[in-house]
């Protein structure tokens, strides 16, 4: 049997599961606020153009208007001044868009603090429990988040200090820079921490990882059904020529043994 047969033969029996893990698109779904004088991103919204009327009687549909940085959405280098040189989310190669998951679960740390950060030394650890991580893979960091989705205030988590959301320190966003990875995902509004404009240099993970041709992907959910490794990932944002980036589906692949 060939290795698409037997995936499609997973798929019909089940053995293969496909989990969704992109948060709903909705003009509800949280989106990121920057403080001023920085401009924001829009969230979603949807103008009729038609809706069985006399604009188009047997036909509904609507105009999307939305950012490239809104809900579940994917990071291109182009979007950070250190990729600016490098590939727009058209650019990138389909290749890197589909590859093994590891999935980095730190939920009880973050469930005791909103500022967690991830450092080299948990990255370590993860490797040494389960072994490298595979070349082309995408690390995601499981945190519980997505459980706080259904409100952009407890979403995003903010006070007079500004926003409390878990992330990757400095070292951690260089240490995945260095590694093989394709890319990076969050459950959070974006890939670095709510405190990371403090950092030094500021907003770590887009700095570092973008710079090195790794790719965010947001707002991910059903974290809790992935296994640590063993599943695929299928990023799929849209080919926006000249995109930062792109509102995109992830779609994990399974296997139930
Ligand atoms: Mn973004």
């Amino acid at each position: 049997m060939s290795t698409l047969d037997a995936l499609q033969k997973g798929l019909s029996t089940g053995d293969v599961e496909v989990i969704d893990l992109t948060a709903p698109l909705s003009p509800s779904t949280p989106v990121l606020q920057l403080p001023p004088p920085f401009a924001n991103t829009i969230p979603l919204s949807l103008e009729p153009v038609s809706d069985f009327d006399e604009a188009g009687p047997a036909w509904g549909w609507n105009n999307i208007h939305t950012g490239e940085h809104t809900g579940t959405h994917l990071d291109a280098p182009t979007h950070w001044a250190t990729g600016r040189s490098g590939r727009s989310v058209d650019q990138i190669p389909p290749a890197r868009l589909v590859g093994p998951l590891a999935v980095l679960d730190v939920t009880e740390q973050v469930r005791a603090d909103p500022d967690f950060l991830l450092e080299p030394g948990h990255l370590q650890e993860w490797e040494t429990q389960n072994g490298p991580l595979p070349q082309g893979a995408w690390l995601l960091l499981r945190t519980g988040w997505s459980a706080r989705g259904g409100s952009q205030e407890t979403f995003l988590n903010a006070d007079e200090q500004g926003p409390h959301t878990p992330g990757v320190s400095v070292a951690a966003a260089q240490w995945l820079a260095a590694s093989g990875i394709s890319g990076f995902g969050v459950e959070t509004v974006g890939i670095d921490a709510g405190a990371a404009g403090g950092f030094e240099p500021p907003f770590p993970a887009h700095h570092f990882l973008l710079g090195a041709d790794k790719y965010g992907i947001t707002q991910l959910q059903n974290l809790d059904r992935l296994p640590t490794s063993g599943a695929l990932i299928l990023v799929a944002p849209l080919p926006v020529v000249g995109g930062t980036g792109s509102p995109a589906r992830v779609y994990a692949f399974v296997e139930r043994s």
